[in-house]
């Protein structure tokens, strides 16, 4: 669809180039005013300007043209398109011209566009802040603007707010009049030319740290007051990205300074507006002596994100929301590069392997999607903000950095960014940059892996690579896996020499390197692999000489071939027993997922067998590496130890792990990385009383992290009575932010998860009405866990088919067919016991 046909997207005869925005909220009375200057060229002379207004009331405009001042009637706005429509008398020439609108607004309750958080201080205290969100389409929600990332512009923003609070936005503050009647109007530098989503105010009682200057550039972090001993490891990670960037893109950060605020309220993980990139508390806010090294390790992976973003999205961005792919695949991608550099000892790439095995999990089913494809509506984005945009396109970049080579691949980037700077681009102008700097067929490999859904299975068999599509079960209607793909695959032998590079394409390969190979070699190809007879036997004497991150893949595919029913249980269990004495939590982790999802499959004493099998494995494990951290293990050693206690704990009910978790819990001897395991075990075992200490230490949490921990913990307990107060508090108790997720944990505890559904679907209406619409579909996450009854099964497809959630029904529906694959491997597992 051209630009031109799309009805969503603004006609181009009347162009905005800066805008001027005057707003005073009141935070008391939830309302703002509002007034808008904004410098326009009129391209082809005209009587109606159309732009984007939503939940305003807009007064009639003035234009100023060639000292001639135009008035237009009250506006008329079309609900489908979120627009207003100013008509005037006479016809506007063409040239340049100032619209002047004023309006007035509502702060809401919905995480989007201008809205309302609060906050209780130390003291007991309420507090309110105005804050926005405007990514995809709701800076039109603030003010009237042509609201689409292509039309560039600047902003200079203006606040009227009461003297005693703070007001951020995304340049530096010029000046701070003060109005003589308890209230302040603080102006703010005009920003460099960019998108409306990027644009951001904050008012609120804020605090901030004192700037740290990083190549010239200011950065502070920003947080509700009284939370600064929080925000040392934000300053340390922020420095560090600011820096690592510039250097890495060759090209000084774009914005004035640069702010990390931390908002109470927060749909997501955290929104790159230029110089003012906003988190959700515990994304940014953490005790680096308290918490768990995956919540520092997420901490550093949020910053890092964002700051890529100031260049690759803020500096360069998508002509329409279709490339929003490329920019949240490519942050992705940046973050793991950034965070690896700043902490080597993480092994940020093994980490990010999990996440690479989560979205193939989606990707191998039919209901897949393209990672780009056709975007018509703003609803359509939404679906687009999912793990196949973020893990699968930030995975597949990954294997092209790997297979192009790092310095190629960053000097092809530099070439892109260098070229659009401040401009608009579609994906095949990265393909294009890349090819020049590599002088490989970029574009023609890119376009299988990006337009086509799915991924393929690679064998290595009788000396000779072939692909073929991957997927968990037969297409029961039509698929989006795609047929064949151009595989950049390197492969190595264990007996040393140099890494192949082999593009596969519909003709087999030869591999003539010595074996034992290894295919995937460096664990980062974006397929599932597939040994031959004598291959496997040659390989799987030589397990531990792999590196970590293709001994994790190694065990994620023959996880993933045991979904699939390529191979069995026993085939898999062998593969995780030459595990051996790794201490690495990614392939042990994929080992406990299947664990507890075959205890899910099992029935009766086939438990008993199951639990053996486990013990078998884990305990040995566990019997070597203890309660607590002994000298020089590592920091990555206490994921694997909190492993083996929830598994050990839980699904082998090993009475003394049991005794133990609930000792250090009644002792409140909650080690961060063991945290959330002991709250686990002790959930599991739902003893009188302990619910309600979980609330209450849940309430009276000093840390973001230590709030979320007690609070996803009571998504375990194994009781339908808690179950439903849980429920309740979530409809009337826990922040918006939280309260979804929370409710679609529960649906997959084993124990009342679908009981939890039953209910959920019966007050739906109320969730509509209750939560934001972005955020409804985290109450459908449990169902992959339901593959027990088919019956209920039909149950959950039919209600979910007629209560769907627009843009995000395609996640539904990949949970759904998960759903079908869980419950045709359940039955094929219980024929194996
Ligand atoms: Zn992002």
């Amino acid at each position: 669809m051209t630009t031109s046909s799309n009805p969503y997207r603004l006609a181009r005869h009347v162009i905005p180039s800066s805008y001027r925005i005057f707003l005073t909220p009141d935070l008391e009375s939830a309302t703002f005013a509002g007034r808008v200057e904004i410098d326009v060229v009129v391209t082809q002379s005209t009587s109606q300007v159309t732009l984007h207004a939503l939940d305003l009331v807009v007064g009639a405009a003035t234009l100023s043209s060639q000292s001639v001042t135009y008035r237009s009637s009250e506006p008329t706005y079309n609900e489908q398109y979120n627009t207003a429509t100013f008509a005037f008398d006479e016809e506007i020439p063409e040239g340049e011209a100032t619209l002047e609108i004023a309006f007035t607004g509502v702060l809401n309750d919905l995480l989007v566009g201008f809205y309302r958080s609060t906050f209780i201080d130390a003291e007991g205290q309420n507090h309110v802040i105005a804050t926005t969100q405007f990514e995809h389409s709701d800076a039109r929600r603030a003010f009237p603007c042509w609201d689409e990332p292509s039309f560039k512009a600047t902003w200079q923003i203006n606040l009227t707010v009461p003297t005693h609070l703070a007001a951020y936005s995304n340049s530096p503050e010029t000046s701070s009049t003060d109005l003589g009647n308890g209230w302040r109007t603080v102006t703010f530098s005009p920003t460099m030319i960019m998108s409306s989503y990027l644009v951001a105010f904050v008012v609120g009682p804020f605090e901030e740290t004192a700037p740290v200057e990083v190549d010239g550039v200011a950065m502070r972090v920003i947080y509700p007051r009284g939370k600064g001993h929080l925000a040392a490891m934000a300053e340390e990670a922020g420095a560090f990205a600011l820096h690592f960037f510039s250097e890495y893109f060759d090209i000084p950060y774009p914005g004035d300074k640069l702010d990390q605020v931390a908002i109470p309220d927060f749909s997501f993980g955290a929104m790159e507006n230029l110089g003012l990139v906003t988190y959700r508390e515990s994304a940014l806010l953490i005790d680096p002596e308290t918490s768990s090294l995956l919540e520092r390790q997420r901490v550093a992976e949020v910053i890092c994100h964002e700051t890529a973003h100031m260049w690759f999205g803020d500096l360069v961005t998508m002509e329409w929301w279709e490339g929003i792919w490329l920019n949240e695949a490519f942050a992705t991608f940046m973050a793991t590069l950034c965070a690896d550099s700043y902490k080597p000892e993480w092994k940020m790439w093994v980490d990010f392997g999990i996440d690479r095995d989560a979205a193939l999990q989606i990707d191998g089913l039919h209901s897949t999607r393209p990672i780009e494809y056709e975007v018509i509506s703003p609803d359509d984005t939404r679906g687009m903000f999912d793990i196949l945009t973020y893990q699968k396109g930030g995975s597949v970049l990954r294997m092209l950095e790997q297979y192009l080579g790092e310095t190629v691949f960053r000097d092809g980037i530099r070439r892109y960014l260098k070229k659009h700077a401040y401009g608009n681009t579609v994906t095949t102008d990265l393909w294009d940059s890349l090819e020049e700097a590599s002088g490989q067929p970029v574009r023609e490999m890119m376009n299988t892996w990006i337009l086509q859904g799915g991924h393929p299975l690679v064998t290595l068999s009788e000396g000779h690579l072939t692909q073929q599509p991957f997927a968990y079960g037969e297409a029961t209607s039509e698929s989006a896996i795609g047929s064949q793909w151009l595989v950049p695959v390197l492969t190595r032998s264990l007996q040393g020499g140099s890494t192949e590079r082999n593009l596969l394409g519909a003709q087999p390969i030869e591999i003539t390197t010595a074996s034992p190979v290894v295919v995937n070699a460096g664990g980062s190809g974006v397929y599932r692999t597939r040994y031959g007879h004598d291959e496997l036997v040659s390989l799987s004497t030589h397990i531990e000489e792999l590196e970590e991150l293709e001994r994790a893949t190694l065990v994620a595919d023959s996880w993933a071939g045991l979904l699939a029913g390529h191979i069995t249980w026993e085939a898999f269990l062998t593969t995780a027993r030459g595990l051996g004495q790794q201490n690495e939590p990614n392939p042990w982790g994929t080992v406990a997922s299947a664990v507890a999802l075959a205890h899910r499959a099992l029935e009766g004493t086939q438990h008993d067998t199951l639990v053996a099998q486990v013990k078998e494995l884990f305990a040995p494990q566990f019997t070597r590496l203890g309660w607590d951290a002994q000298p020089g293990e590592g920091e990555l050693t206490p994921q694997l130890r909190a492993n083996l206690i929830s598994t050990l704990g839980v699904i082998a009910n090993d009475e003394a792990i049991q005794a133990e978790a609930v000792r250090r819990f009644e002792t409140n001897e909650l080690d961060g990385d063991l945290a959330r395991s002991i709250l686990r075990v002790v959930a599991h075992q739902n003893r009188p009383g302990d619910y309600e200490i979980f609330l209450e230490r849940y309430r009276s949490a000093t840390t973001p992290q230590d709030e979320l921990r007690y609070l996803y913990a009571i998504s375990d307990f194994p009781d339908l009575k808690i179950a439903r107060d849980i429920i309740k508090r979530c409809f009337e108790e826990f922040r918006v932010q939280d309260a979804p997720m929370i409710l679609g944990l529960l649906t997959a505890n084993s124990a009342v998860g679908t009981d939890v559904w039953r209910m959920l679907a019966d007050r739906w209406d109320e969730a509509l009405a209750s939560f934001p619409p972005s955020l409804m579909v985290r109450l459908t996450v449990g169902i992959p866990t339901f593959i027990k009854d088919p019956t209920l099964a039909d149950a959950v497809e039919v209600f979910h088919h007629t209560h769907t959630l627009g843009g995000d029904q395609r996640t539904v529906e990949q949970y759904l067919e998960r759903m079908r694959v869980g419950l045709a491997f359940a039955a094929a597992l219980r024929e194996q016991f």
